[in-house]
């Protein structure tokens, strides 16, 4: 009999499990800590309620936003949705143009973008032209500093548009970062409909927003939620698999592995045949991000409710106030290795209230005293997205045994779309042959 264990309740781990839950197919998910969400969660701490880090999601999430749905989130509700604009201090802004379909609405915008001279635009725009052109695809990967410097993106360009938009969505540094997986994220958000290169900012915390309703929907369909169950050992048993939990075991047909990649040769150890995939689970980096909340005066209002900053270590800034119902508190965030590892948490928050001053000048007075501040580095955020990276297959080898997570080969770098993807795809897998 077809009963599934679901080994993670990250995002990729919810999405196998829902998808299996929609199929009515017996799913068990198991989740080692108190809470779900993996990477992406909400966290109290002294009352207020925070995230891990500052998750925004983009139109182009078609994966996250079906499964969301499926949950029963009202989506329109869930987020604030912002058409394509990126505003980076001091003076760079870009807008899509409301009235052209895509691409053309991007094309149009980076035409009009401020804080640029028409040499810069129109650079961007003979980018944007050849990545159509060439369908997105290089005929071999290279890093994205390499691509910019051959198709001659001058500094600024890459400053305020290449570089923030790399950061965002690869967490690696241009040097390093895979060009081809850039161009991935591209074609998904600005050349097929308008509404994929929206912005989705959360209004809730990610536990709260996506988490839960799924493990809410999971549980209605007759399926098994486990928190605080920590898989020690996956072997093979007479009924497919069985799995070592504190002093228990319990036996599943199929598996879905959807733990770090970081874990995963651990509690295998006992299936030699995963030999190889542990080795390119061993082989994989890892890039951090920290995000630093600042509580100011309660009056506090940025100008919108996401901005990105530039010339220091800060990148971008989310008023939580407009977005949260948290009035005066600011998440900053800080992607990929930097500067910034090198300072104790007192002394970043303090550099970045300064940055934060210099940047809103009308808003110095209360920008330089924050009233407290906390640190949250994740040093394991993503897999640093380097250029031809080899990333282990969601089929395994062995039968009835499946990867699912952000770093499983796919299109994507490590995102929620990415896992949820993933997930979905290791469910699909299973309901096909059942
Ligand atoms: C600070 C930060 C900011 C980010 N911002 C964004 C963003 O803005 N947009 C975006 O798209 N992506 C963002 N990401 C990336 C995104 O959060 C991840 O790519 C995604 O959540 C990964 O999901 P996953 O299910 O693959 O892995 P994980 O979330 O790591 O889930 C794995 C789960 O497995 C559990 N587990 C591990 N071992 C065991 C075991 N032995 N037994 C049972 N359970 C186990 C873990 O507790 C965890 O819950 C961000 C990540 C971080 C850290």
């Amino acid at each position: 009999m077809t009963h599934v264990a679901v080994i993670g309740g990250g995002c990729a781990g919810l999405a196998a499990a829902a998808r299996l839950a929609e199929h009515h197919i017996p799913v068990t998910l198991f989740e080692a800590g108190r809470q779900l969400g993996g990477r992406a969660r909400g966290i109290s701490w002294q009352g207020h309620t925070l995230d891990n880090g500052q998750h925004i999601l983009l139109g182009a999430y078609s994966e996250t936003l079906s499964l969301l749905k499926l949950a029963g989130v009202d989506v329109q509700q869930a987020f604030y949705r912002l058409p394509l604009q990126l505003t980076v201090q001091p003076d760079f802004e870009l807008r899509a143009c409301k009235t052209l379909p895509a691409p053309l609405h991007i094309l149009a915008g980076l035409l009009q973008a401020s804080g640029l001279t028409w040499q810069e635009r129109w650079s961007a725009v003979r980018f944007m032209a050849w990545m159509k052109l060439n369908g997105f695809q290089l005929k071999q990967d290279e890093s994205l500093a390499t691509l910019l410097a051959r198709q001659n993106q001058p500094e600024k360009l890459t400053q305020y548009l290449w570089e923030p938009l790399c950061l965002a969505a690869l967490n690696t540094p241009l040097n390093k970062a895979s060009a081809q997986v850039f161009l991935n994220v591209l074609r998904d958000s600005f050349s097929k409909a308008k509404a994929d290169s929206d912005t989705l900012l959360p209004r809730l915390d990610f536990s709260a927003l996506m988490a839960e309703p799924l493990a809410d929907y999971i549980c209605a369909q007759g399926g098994q939620v486990k928190r605080m169950q920590n898989v020690e050992n996956v072997r093979h048993d007479a009924a497919g698999f069985e799995l070592r939990i504190a002093e228990t075991t319990e036996s599943f047909s199929h598996v879905i592995l959807a733990v770090p990649p970081f874990r995963l040769p651990d509690i295998t150890q006992q299936l030699p045949e995963l030999a190889p995939i542990h080795e390119q689970c061993q082989a994989l980096q890892y890039q951090p991000i920290c995000t630093v909340y600042l509580q100011f005066d309660k009056q506090l209002q940025l100008p919108q409710p996401m901005i990105g900053l530039s010339g220091g270590l800060g990148q971008w800034v989310f008023d939580r106030g407009q977005l949260y119902g948290q009035p005066g508190l600011l998440a900053v965030v800080i992607s990929a290795e930097g500067a910034h590892q090198h300072l104790t948490q007192d002394a970043l928050a303090g550099t970045l209230s300064q940055e934060l001053a210099a940047s809103f000048p009308a808003l110095s007075s209360t920008l330089k005293n924050p009233l407290w501040h906390k640190v949250i580095t994740e040093k394991r955020a993503t897999f640093a997205c380097s250029v031809d990276l080899q990333r282990p297959q969601m089929h395994t080898g062995i039968p009835n045994l499946y990867l699912a997570g952000d770093y499983v080969a796919g299109d994507y770098p490590a995102t929620i779309e990415g896992a949820a993807r993933s997930g979905a795809a290791a469910a699909r897998a299973i309901i096909q042959n059942s």
